[in-house]
């Protein structure tokens, strides 16, 4: 059975407290408040009652390391059962910080070139496991003055796949539009793209309109089969309809897809991919793309594309003018990057 939230607890453990105090709940665990304690908005009663039941942050830091350049920390958290997932904290180039934050223990998705994907999928994350992983970065910046204080943006690229534990992550990205100073555009949830749960996310009025990644990796169905294997018949058809639609009820100039391509050495690098993707890119919706340098995973036979591969495959895309970044590197020294998340949970 699935644990209760924090919101959940509070109400079947203190039935009789007044609707308000959700709220003074809630407000309390984004201040600078360090315990039940320090919360003097609440009674002595409460706090007491609250920090016998709920504990203050949902997980516990079992190690924190930071990369040699000093702009990338990883986390191995602990949950209440004793499972470790991993979160990472990223200096932005506006000197803030961006946090990767993981919505599963594991994953199901198994992308053949993925660290968290050889795990297999533990449990998905509670609401609180997710918020708190933003709370837990929160925390060590105030008990670190010396480092920049605000993180600005969050990404779901850590541990999972976020639209496989689709309402805990919703309810996460509510508390945090509510709660900090985090808007839309700088929440991006990134999903292998599980075609129902898209269509859902156009058709649920409560899902709010933050930013949306698709890890493509190839515009050949066959290849991305091969890459991603949970790629279902005609995913790139119906991938490409769903764009239009989003774009419909979604897309703006600030609410775009963004297609990420990780490129893997001659597997999907290839100048003849190249045109391939740019086609289809053009086919849909958006023409952004990101593409992200491979970060080596022990026991993978994959390598990061050559230089030259990755100019040349960039070169193409933009040839037929798409907007094509790449992404910066972190934390591989660290095992902190983008494929590289694992953690053994015996
Ligand atoms: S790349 Fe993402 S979706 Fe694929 S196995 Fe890894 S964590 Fe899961």
């Amino acid at each position: 059975m699935k644990a209760l939230n924090r919101k959940e607890r509070f109400k079947k453990l203190f039935p009789d407290e007044p609707q308000y105090r959700l709220e003074q709940v809630n407000q309390a665990l984004f201040s600078d408040a360090k315990n039940w304690d320090e919360v003097s908005a609440l009674p002595s009663s409460l706090r007491l009652g609250l920090e016998k039941e709920i504990p203050w942050l949902s997980v516990e830091a079992k190690q924190l390391v930071w990369n040699s350049r000093q702009d990338t920390c990883k986390a191995l958290l602990t949950a209440n059962d004793g499972l470790i997932f991993e979160t990472v904290l990223m200096k932005n180039k506006r000197e803030q910080w961006t946090i990767c934050v993981s919505s599963q223990v594991g994953c199901a998705m198994a992308c053949t070139f993925c660290a968290t994907g050889t795990m297999g999928l533990k449990r998905s994350l509670i609401s609180d496991e997710i918020v708190d992983q933003y709370r837990f970065w929160k925390q060590y910046l105030r008990e670190h003055p010396e480092l920049p204080q605000r993180i600005s943006n969050v990404v779901f690229m850590g541990m999972g796949e976020p639209t496989a534990n689709y309402e805990s992550v919703k309810e996460a990205l509510h508390t945090w539009l509510k709660y900090t100073d985090l808007g839309l555009t700088r929440i991006t949830v990134s999903t292998v793209g599980i075609l129902p749960v898209l269509k859902k996310i156009l058709e649920d009025p409560e899902w709010p309109s933050v930013r949306i990644a698709i890890s493509l990796h190839s515009a050949n169905q066959k290849r991305r089969e091969e890459i991603v294997p949970t790629t279902v018949p005609h995913f790139l058809e119906k991938l490409k309809t769903w764009s239009h639609d989003y774009a419909k009820k979604l897309g703006n100039r600030r609410h775009h897809i963004t297609y990420e391509y990780t490129l893997l050495n001659e597997v999907n690098d290839s100048e003849e991919l190249a045109h391939e993707l740019a086609k289809y890119i053009r086919g849909t919706a958006s023409s952004k793309i990101n593409v992200i340098p491979y970060n080596p995973v022990s026991g993978k036979s994959f390598h990061r594309s050559q230089q030259e591969r990755t100019d040349r495959f960039k070169e193409v895309l933009r040839g037929y003018d798409l907007t094509v970044t790449q992404r910066k590197t972190m934390g591989d020294d660290i095992a902190a990057a983008c494929g590289q998340l694992v953690v053994i949970n015996s």
